[in-house]
């Protein structure tokens, strides 16, 4: 497979040496692309940073050294109060539609299957990506768009839909007004898998066991990753993107199941294609070979973000993570306040959490969670019947809260 991989990233170089932006950028690096021949020599360049990257292609085509005369189709995206552009080329278009059909396959949707989409297809590439994809695949797609719930159910029914594309709060809406003939449900649009018991209240509004797959997609960058119907985690379309996990503070590669930040390289991408792209994204890549035949895995989508990293007993911490730990506890509320101190030398780590605790045992359930999760032994956790406010995080050894 690396073989496979290293002419994907030479040949992928060759055409970014095209490229006036990354040009520049490897010029003022003294890293010449032409001569990297091994993922050792790649790991020489410069990552890309989102603010550079966004930069650029905020700017007007005319002045944009990532516009390209070949683009056909400008989706957008949302950054703060702003958009910013996302470009393609008919072949990227071509190959986005053309590498997800193995994961439609691995998730079981048949070529004869009624499929309806009700992600957005004005501006945003959503709606367009899932049903290109679907159409390029061989099945029928009836574009919903989102909203108007009774009119999707009406249509669902009357059409026998199959396959459901949509955000997870969306489909639970459509299942609770009933959807019977609905097998598979691809979720996007918000977190899922990272997010603990999302997946089985889905599972419950649906009142049956179906199949649900989630993906991992950035604008700049679809697909990423999805999860088949063996349900082992989300598979990195490894012939579509190179994804790399670092150190956030070294930059240096982690191994196979360790934390940390996904740097994202196209393979094939024409218009303003990626290159050693940060997420800022924060997930590990395990190595294990599924019955759907992917291999290289995240886990469960991303855990948070990498620039709120701190280091707590020499062990890196996301406080982020908590979110999604006591959304595993019912009688926990989703606000909370973590503080760490240091007593000569020694960092002190405390949690109040928002709840009730009638069964009095939650603090123990909870530290061993914390524990497996996060590696960390918190010193002190409370249960407080009402929080101001939160999440809030608060490193005192540095004298700021953040
Ligand atoms: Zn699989």
């Amino acid at each position: 497979m690396d073989w496979d991989l290293t002419s994907l990233l030479v040949t992928q170089l060759g055409r970014l040496k095209q490229s006036a932006f990354y040009n520049q950028k490897m010029e003022q690096a003294g890293v010449d692309l032409s001569s990297i021949r091994s993922l050792e020599e790649f790991e020489k360049i410069p990552f890309t940073t989102a603010t550079e990257l966004l930069q650029e292609l905020k700017k007007r085509p005319s002045e944009s050294s990532l516009f390209s005369n070949d683009v056909t189709r400008i989706n957008f995206s949302p950054s703060g109060q702003d958009l910013y552009p996302v470009y393609h080329t008919e072949s990227d278009i071509e190959t986005m539609h053309r590498v997800c059909a193995p994961t439609l396959e691995a998730a079981g949707v048949k070529k004869g299957d009624i499929c309806a989409v009700t992600f957005g297809y004005h501006l945003f590439v959503a709606g367009l990506f899932y049903q290109g994809q679907l159409e390029y695949y061989g099945a029928k797609v009836i574009p919903l768009g989102p909203g108007e719930s009774e009119r999707a159910v009406q249509l669902i029914n009357d059409y026998q839909v199959s396959v459901l594309m949509s955000n997870p709060t969306f489909a639970m809406k459509l299942a609770q007004k009933g959807i019977p003939s609905v097998r598979i449900l691809f979720v996007g649009g918000e977190p899922f898998t990272s997010v603990e018991g999302y997946p089985e209240k889905v599972r419950q509004a649906f009142g049956r066991d179906i199949i649900i797959i989630d993906s991992y997609s950035m604008a700049l960058c679809m697909p990423i990753a999805r999860s088949c119907r063996y349900g082992r985690g989300l598979h990195i379309i490894d012939d579509f993107v190179y994804a790399e996990v670092i150190d956030p503070v070294t930059g240096k590669g982690v191994p196979y199941g360790e934390k940390g930040e996904l740097v994202l390289t196209h393979l094939k991408k024409e218009a303003a294609p990626l290159l050693r792209y940060r997420t800022g994204d924060l997930t590990s890549i395990e190595k294990k070979k599924c019955e759907c035949g992917r291999e290289l895995t995240l886990p469960k989508s991303i855990f948070g973000r990498t620039d709120e990293m701190l280091k707590v007993k020499g062990v890196k911490f996301w406080p982020s993570q908590i979110n999604g730990i006591i959304r595993a506890f019912p009688e926990l509320g989703s606000k909370y306040r973590v503080v760490v101190n240091t007593d000569r030398g020694v960092d002190f780590l405390r949690l109040m959490v928002e709840g009730n605790d009638p069964s009095g045992n939650i603090v123990d359930r909870l530290s061993k969670r914390l524990k497996s999760e996060t590696l960390l032994a918190f010193n002190e956790i409370q249960v407080i019947s009402k929080l101001e406010d939160g999440p809030v995080v608060i490193d005192e050894r540095k004298g700021r809260g953040f």
